[in-house]
């Protein structure tokens, strides 16, 4: 017992010295900010919409739905791509322009590998969006480590459609194509703590499974109505059949279409375990908390 606790202590020192040379490296280094988060935490920085900036606690970057220029709630800070710094990994969720809007920019911008539903990919490469070599297909259900062996993202349903529409910008002669099926992403990170992006959906039952099957802890969920789940429904998707420990609100106000408030999420959940970030585009929370 006595040598097991010293054996510990050992253990510990060992870990203290490593951090200590990591952080005195950090200190010196004189290039860019370094990336990898010293609290073993997740960063989220949510950008308006679907549009989220995620750093693993390895210091690895993932965009998911990067609709940010012609965003109109991302804060005019954000509005320069190259400002989002290294990012390793685009996800897509679906076809729609407020959810793949910089996904060609930032590609180009960044070097990063894009990874989405099958048919997505498909014509985001015939459309000469992607280059065939960084467009990464994948179906539901699919579980894929683009980042290496500690980060899991899988695929997952969602309830809605998804086409791509490129509009001429001479003639303003729009043209529409499949986009595959809609999807939502389960993103395990180094350290456990599961995210659940959920798209652009409605209710479906499923969502009582992802709930007991992938545990999010986490759940980035629309609120807006009319082309996802409103309030009431997000409520009841949140307290009943996801969860999770925390929830971010998001998809909503962006056009006046999107009519849900997260006032009015948060009356619908009522008393509830989950803890709710109402949070502003440009926030940045990290977890867990
Ligand atoms: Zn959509």
């Amino acid at each position: 017992m006595e040598r097991h606790r010293r054996k510990l202590l050992k253990l510990g020192s060992g870990l203290c010295l490593a951090l200590a040379v990591v952080a005195a490296a950090c200190a010196t280094a004189t290039g860019p900010a370094p990336t990898v988060s010293m609290d073993g935490k997740v960063e989220v920085l949510w950008l308006g919409q679907a549009a989220v900036r995620l750093t693993s606690p390895g210091g690895k970057v993932i965009v998911i739905d990067p609709f940010i220029t012609q965003n109109p709630k991302t804060p005019a800070d954000w509005k320069d791509l190259a400002k989002l710094g290294k990012v390793d990994v685009i996800l897509v969720t679906h076809g729609h322009g407020d959810h793949v809007g910089d996904v060609a920019a930032l590609q180009k911008l960044t070097g990063a590998t894009v990874l989405g539903p099958a048919g997505l990919m498909a014509t985001l490469v015939d459309l000469g969006w992607l280059p065939a070599d960084k467009a990464v297909r994948f179906g539901k259900g699919g579980r894929v480590n683009p980042l290496g062996p500690q980060i899991t993202i899988t695929q997952v349903r969602a309830e809605h459609s998804s086409e791509v529409t490129v509009t001429d910008p001479a003639t303003k002669k729009s043209t529409t194509y499949p986009g595959g099926e809609p999807c939502g992403f389960i993103i395990e990170f180094e350290n456990g703590f599961r995210l659940y992006h959920t798209g652009d959906t409605g209710l479906f039952g499923d969502m009582r499974l992802i709930g007991r099957y992938y545990r999010p802890d986490l759940v980035m969920i629309p609120i807006g109505g009319h082309f996802v789940m409103d309030p009431r429904d997000a409520a009841y998707a949140t307290r009943h059949m996801l969860k999770p420990r925390y929830a971010i609100p998001f998809h909503y106000g962006t056009f006046p279409v999107l009519k849900g408030t997260p006032q009015e999420y948060q009356q619908a959940l009522g008393q509830t375990s989950t803890q709710v970030f109402p949070i502003n585009p440009g926030d940045t929370l990290k977890f867990p908390l």
